[in-house]
């Protein structure tokens, strides 16, 4: 029997995963992958067959129970199995169902955490998510709900937050904006996308929840929307792509 290592791949850049994980791939036969992974991450599982499994929503999927069983599966052959997930692998990213499976199928396993996104756009824009004075309360969260999941009140999180990153969040920007301002929370609260965090494609996009439409509306690849007043400067800060800018792009495009 062997052992199944869920890895985190960290946000984007391939120098941002840990050596832990490095040195799990360098040792790994098998490599279950995201497709956001990068080619020089993967790049380190120098013996591995390296099979996509990836989910990038909207996309086409691989089941995810199929996943769970073909990691057991996997580990009957294979003395060290690599699940390697963008971010933290713990973080909505469907570790559990995982864990789960390898649990009940008497498997070994071990996690290796990863950057995930919130922690890396933090880290892009300079801005503290829990800056002293500002913010004590820090929610990452995800309006999107899977099929047959149990629907929560992810927006009572945010209402209740000092700084929320939501993840998932760009394609139900309409939404997320409805809900949030019907409920109370200012127009005015400073909001910025990360989109592609520490690529070399990143772009950060800057408005309030009032904008974030536009700002959704303006990014392609992933994204976290990071919102509260710790964002403030961001506002004015001029490395970051602005609301008349965005529009400009939108009219042409
Ligand atoms: N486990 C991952 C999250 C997986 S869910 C983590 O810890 O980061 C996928 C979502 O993560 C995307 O829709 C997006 O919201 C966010 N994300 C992943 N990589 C990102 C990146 N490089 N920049 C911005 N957002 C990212």
């Amino acid at each position: 029997m062997g052992k199944v290592y869920l890895v985190g791949a960290g946000p984007g850049a391939p120098d941002l995963l840990t050596l832990r994980a490095a040195e799990i791939l360098k040792r790994a036969e098998l490599v279950f992958h995201d497709a956001l992974v990068h080619t020089q991450t993967l790049a380190l599982a120098v013996c591995a067959r390296k099979i996509l499994v990836g989910k990038r929503s909207g996309r086409h999927s691989t089941a995810q129970s199929f996943i769970n069983k073909r990691l057991v599966d996997a580990a009957r052959s294979h003395a060290v199995v690599v699940r390697l997930k963008g971010g933290d692998p713990m973080l909505f990213g469907r570790a559990q169902e995982e864990i789960d499976a390898l649990r009940k199928g008497g498997v070994d396993f071990e996690i290796v955490p990863g950057v995930t996104a919130a922690t890396a756009a933090s880290a892009e824009l300079g801005v503290s998510l829990t800056r002293r004075g500002l913010a004590r309360h820090v929610v990452f969260v995800t309006p999107r709900a899977g099929k047959g999941e149990r629907e929560n009140d992810w927006a009572a999180s945010v209402l209740a937050a000092d700084t929320a990153v939501i993840y998932m969040g760009a394609g139900l920007a309409e939404a997320i904006r409805a809900e949030l301002i019907g409920r109370g929370k200012p127009e005015a609260t400073p909001l910025v996308l990360v989109e592609s965090a520490t690529l070399p494609e990143q772009r950060t996009l800057r408005g309030t929840l009032a904008d974030l439409p536009a700002l959704a509306l303006a990014a392609g690849g992933p994204a976290v929307l990071l919102l509260g007043e710790v964002l403030r400067d961001a506002l004015a800060d001029r490395a970051l792509v602005a609301i008349p800018e965005i529009r400009a792009c939108l009219r042409r495009a």
